[in-house]
């Protein structure tokens, strides 16, 4: 999900991108802007952190493009592409890392594991949003596509 800093600094297209270009696909993407009550779902696991009423505050601030990608290991190299949750420990070349300073404006979410990535996808959309289909080059993107 492109978090609302990143929509508002247009880097969006930029950062879907990075992941076109590494050879996932994408198979929804959504503007919207999120509830303070989906946000508080979305982010439970940090109901008791002392950054969570900034975090809500901050992920319903405008919109997100939300999105479903989908890859081999997907998430371990999304999350690797994405780069350390403060931006200041992000690798340069990562997403964070390029693109963003502060911990509370780090541009993008990205599932952690298959769990919380069900989890998350059923929050955002319906299955009927979500395409399924087969890009012709992937022969050229996996040895066993
Ligand atoms: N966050 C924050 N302050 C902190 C830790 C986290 O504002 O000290 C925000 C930040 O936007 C982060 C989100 O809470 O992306 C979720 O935190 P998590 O630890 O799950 O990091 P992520 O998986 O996004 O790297």
């Amino acid at each position: 999900m492109l978090k609302p800093d990143a929509v508002k600094r247009r880097l969006a297209g930029e950062v879907i991108g990075r992941f076109e270009k590494r050879g996932l696909k994408i198979l929804a993407a959504k503007m919207m802007v999120i509830n303070k009550e989906l946000a508080e779902t979305h982010y439970g696991e940090h109901a008791e952190k002392p950054f969570f009423k900034d975090l809500v505050d901050y992920i319903t601030s405008g919109p997100v493009l939300a999105t479903v990608i989908e890859g081999e290991e997907c998430i371990s190299m999304i999350r690797k592409m994405v780069g350390a949750t403060n931006p200041q420990e992000a690798d340069m070349g990562t997403i964070r890392g390029d693109y963003a300073i502060d911990t509370g404006r780090n541009i993008i979410h990205a599932s952690d594991a298959p769990d919380s990535a069900k989890r998350e996808i059923s929050l955002f959309f319906d299955e009927s949003e979500i395409c399924e289909y087969v890009l012709p080059d992937e022969e050229l993107i996996y040895e066993e596509p």
